[in-house]
């Protein structure tokens, strides 16, 4: 299984499991231009599509997706927001209820954002064991055991933030919805270290903040924190992620 990440960020996410006969596709938040460039115009080899949430970042493709034929899964929240609940490609999502798309067993779960009815995805393939993928979230209250591969957002570092703030280069206005809807590096730390990492091969730290971050300082912090491998889940990151090499 290959991970390959198209985006990731607040301008756009777009993260692919492959396989040799499977693509599952994690978030639509770039144009379909470059998602049909990122999966090689492989149309066809498209499992589904999963989105966390409504924000733009991470729906904008969806029409696209589903008018060229591809399942997408999400949450009923996140489909009343979009008002695009006409499409039998649509397929809603109920946390904790386990779904099949392709040889993918997804179960959604919940998590703390400002959007109607956010997700987060455990993932589990027979080529790579199980992925948690959680992003735009401040906080997740679930523990999870067992897990292979781990995607996380990591958007800021309070520190930063608050220079950014007393020093201008960011808003103020915008301090107490960063807060309430994103992950801070002490959190994940403390969300990381909650979890049993002991099959944990790849920590991926993904969503990072422009402004409010400071990549080598996360991944070291994150790795010291942890003791497993570390990557900045960035545009153009890829990763073989279990045995099936193609
Ligand atoms: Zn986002
Ligand atoms: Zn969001």
């Amino acid at each position: 299984m290959k991970l390959k990440i198209l985006a990731s960020g607040s301008s756009g996410n777009c993260y692919l499991l492959e396989n040799e006969t499977e693509i599952l596709i994690i978030e639509a938040g770039i144009s379909f231009k470059r998602i049909q460039e990122g999966i090689n115009f492989n149309i066809g080899k498209v499992a589904g599509c999963l989105v966390t949430h409504e924000h733009k970042d991470h729906s904008k493709a969806m029409m696209d997706l589903m008018k060229n034929g591809i399942d997408v899964y999400t949450s009923k929240g996140t489909i009343e927001a979009l008002g695009i609940n006409d499409s039998y490609r649509l397929k809603q999502l109920i946390a904790h209820e386990t779904v099949k798309v392709g040889g993918f067993t997804i179960l959604p779960f919940d998590t703390q954002h400002d959007a109607a009815e956010p997700l987060g995805f455990l993932i589990q393939h027979k080529n790579m064991g199980k992925l948690l993928f959680i992003t735009d979230s401040y906080f997740c209250k679930y523990k999870f055991k067992g897990l292979d591969h781990i995607l996380v957002e990591c958007n800021y570092k309070k520190e930063i933030l608050e220079d950014n703030i007393d020093t201008g280069k960011f808003p103020e206005l915008l301090r107490d919805r960063i807060i309430k809807s994103h992950f801070e590096l002490e959190n994940v730390k403390e969300f990381l270290k909650s979890s049993d990492l002991s099959m944990t091969k790849n920590i991926i730290l993904i969503h990072m903040s422009s402004q409010n971050s400071d990549k080598e300082l996360f991944k070291k912090e994150i790795a010291r924190a942890t003791g497993r491998p570390v990557f900045i889940g960035a545009k153009g990151l890829e990763l073989y992620i279990g045995q099936e090499i193609f």
